[in-house]
């Protein structure tokens, strides 16, 4: 499992300020993707518990509002793993604070049953679609994504979308 890079302090993936971690390798290849260099499951660095660690880390600050992970694809079978592993021990240290997953896989289709699931707050879903571009959308890049309120959308075994 690998990983592309981690940003300390990111204002742009989700809420407030916030940590980016940015899994390496993506099946995808949308076109005009915003970040083809993470498409290579061989790029990047080697992803292991110290780089868990190091995010745990940074994500200790008082400022720090959440966890933002983004890809590549952190939900492919070769990053889910390392995407449970991060995301369960960020929940484990910081309950009170949130993590946002953005993953070209659809929450009712392919991901509502994976543990990863229990940890995340809010899941960006779908394929990025450079035709339903709209620079207008606040946190997704094209109109059929979709910005789910994950905790309550397994509760009530129904998508609910945020406001
Ligand atoms: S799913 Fe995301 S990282 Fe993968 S090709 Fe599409 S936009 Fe790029």
């Amino acid at each position: 499992m690998r990983y592309n890079i981690v940003r300390k302090m990111d204002i742009s993936n989700g809420p407030g300020v916030r940590v980016s971690v940015f899994m390496q390798g993506c099946e995808f290849h949308c076109k005009n993707c915003f970040n083809p260099e993470t498409w290579d499951f061989e790029g990047g660095k080697d992803f292991n518990n110290d780089t868990i660690d190091k995010v745990l880390e940074l994500c200790d600050k008082d400022y720090i509002k959440g966890l933002s992970i983004l890809g590549g694809e952190p939900m492919h079978p070769k990053n889910i793993e390392a995407t449970t592993e991060l995301a369960k021990a960020f929940k484990e240290k910081y309950p009170n604070k949130n993590i946002w997953v953005w993953s070209g896989f659809k929450f009712d289709k392919d991901l509502k049953d994976k543990e990863v699931m229990n940890y995340i707050d809010v899941l960006v879903d779908g394929r990025y679609s450079d035709e339903l571009h709209d620079p207008t959308l606040k946190w997704r890049g094209s109109s059929n994504q979709r910005v789910i309120d994950v905790q309550k959308s397994l509760k009530n075994n129904n998508i609910i979308e945020l406001k």
